[in-house]
């Protein structure tokens, strides 16, 4: 799990506000529309209506993951609704329709993944999520998770800080979970970084010479108990070891790439790397770190975490095994 740290995410989150707007009729113009109408809903159109017109970090569209805790709250206090139980089907799909979080990720999925650019899954750092179109010919996008889900909440479906950029593995087995920001982490406030910290098991020494049945990969979650309830969520274990419950070994996962870093750190030893650096600083590399990340193929610091997959278990396993 890789935090999501820009330093213009309130630029983009108050474009994205203008962005919801510009839809014909406008969000806030189908919730006055709404407010105006009798029904069940009618009183809480009328907060929705108040609270998405807000300005600037105050809307609802914009509002950071805390104040949008609170909204949560204020709302299940005052109005009483969950919609994630089947007597408030009609009136979820109702919102759902309000709201249209499928217009608007036609329309502007691409522009909020594009400026995101976030390249690989925050949640599992596996995949690439790379945003490729070029003029009006799209072709691939992150999917938008929705930190607090669709379902239950579907007045948060355009909040910027509700969207998350993820692999389509991780959105599909998140599926409608319950998170909150005291059980869960929230991509936008932080990461696995540096509480959490992947860490080899050897079951023999054939792992050395290349037997990933002799490998197990650990997630020490230091204790926290957010990271473990995340890692549970995405399945973590599961897929960097590449087995399930019942078979063990059908898939070595990551196991095979875990082992090639310990191959390494055994075929260049500390003084090779110092060497390599001591050698091309200057031309190649600014730190030390830049060799290790040559050696490797991966960054190993912790501002290149999201720049490829499988980084933070590089770096964690590069820490264990004494290459950084
Ligand atoms: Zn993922």
């Amino acid at each position: 799990m890789i935090r999501i740290k820009r330093d213009n995410l309130n630029t983009l989150a108050r474009q994205h506000y203008k962005n919801v707007e510009s839809f014909s009729p406008k969000l806030t113009e189908r919730l006055e529309e709404r407010s105006r109408k009798p029904g069940v809903l009618q009183s809480f159109y009328k907060q929705l209506f108040k609270d998405v017109k807000l300005k600037n970090s105050e809307s609802l569209l914009i509002s950071t993951p805390e104040k949008l805790e609170e909204k949560i709250k204020e709302y299940t206090n005052t109005f009483g609704f969950d919609f994630s139980k089947n007597i408030h089907k009609t009136l979820r799909r109702e919102l759902q329709r309000v709201f249209d979080y499928s217009g608007y990720a036609k329309e502007y999925g691409y522009w909020l993944a594009k400026e995101l650019k976030v390249n690989v899954c925050p949640y599992c750092n596996r995949q690439y999520t790379f945003t490729v179109s070029r003029g009006r010919n799209k072709i691939v996008r992150p999917e938008f998770d929705h930190f607090y889900n669709k379902k239950t909440y579907p007045y948060l479906s355009l909040s910027f800080y509700n969207l998350i950029p993820s692999c389509s593995i991780c959105n599909r087995l998140k599926g409608f979970q319950n998170f909150n920001i005291k059980k869960n982490i929230h991509p936008y406030l932080s990461g696995f970084n540096p509480i959490a910290k992947f860490k080899t098991k050897l079951n023999g020494i054939e792992a050395i010479w290349g037997d990933s049945d002799k490998i197990e990969l650990l997630l020490n979650t230091g204790g926290n108990p957010l990271v473990k309830k995340n890692a549970k969520t995405f399945k973590l274990k599961e897929l960097y070891n590449g087995y399930g419950t019942i078979r063990k070994n059908d898939v070595s996962g990551h196991r095979d790439y875990v082992i090639e870093i310990i191959q390494k750190r055994l075929i260049y030893n500390s003084s090779y790397i110092d060497e390599l650096f001591e050698t091309y600083q200057g031309i190649f590399f600014k730190t030390r770190e830049d060799a290790v990340r040559l050696v490797l193929s991966n960054y190993v610091t912790e501002d290149g975490l999201e720049k490829r997959v499988l980084s933070k278990l590089t770096k964690d396993i590069s820490e264990e095994w004494g290459l950084l």
